[in-house]
């Protein structure tokens, strides 16, 4: 079977601290996609500042650097078709003011410096952020059995 497609989320460390990685892990699970790879970190500067490349010259920069780097974060790649858009919209909108109710932002968060979570934006960003996170080897390929009652 050709792979699927796959994205990157991350619980950042306000969701952390909220104790919020929990119930974000749930609507992406009840939601129906597959989580493929999973681990806790305290991120290092040099690996945000990839991450958060083309945002280097913005005015909110240095201070989303500090806030990413105040603690750990949550990091996993869930798998499933039209996965990158379909976690976009969960997510929610940038600014949780202006995210929808049922959106993580929007029910978890209220401001845009503190939004919770992280979700690859394209399925080209979604494919340099997990080669950016993760080594081939710490992603699992394998077989979910509830797998027909969710795909035809
Ligand atoms: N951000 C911020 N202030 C802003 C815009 C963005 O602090 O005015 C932070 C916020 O944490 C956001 C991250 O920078 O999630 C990355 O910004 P991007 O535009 O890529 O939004 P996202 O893809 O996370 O929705
Ligand atoms: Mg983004």
């Amino acid at each position: 079977m050709a792979q699927v497609e796959r994205t990157l989320i991350a619980v950042k460390p306000d969701g952390v601290q909220r104790r919020l990685v929990g119930q974000i892990i749930q609507r992406f699970e009840q939601r129906g996609f597959k989580l493929v790879g999973l681990k806790m970190l305290q991120v290092s500067e040099d690996l945000l500042s990839q991450h958060y490349c083309e945002l280097r010259k913005k005015p909110f920069y240095p201070s989303l650097l500090h806030y990413m780097t105040s603690g750990p974060v949550v990091v996993m790649v869930w798998e499933g078709h039209n996965v990158v858009q379909s976690c976009r919209v969960m997510v929610g909108h940038t600014n949780p003011a202006q995210a929808q109710a049922g959106t993580v932002r929007g029910d978890f968060s209220v401001h845009v410096s503190r939004n919770v979570v992280h979700a690859s934006d394209s399925l080209e960003g979604a494919q340099r952020e997990i080669q950016l996170w993760f080594q081939g080897k710490d992603l699992l390929n394998w077989d979910c059995c509830h797998h027909t009652s969710t795909y035809e």
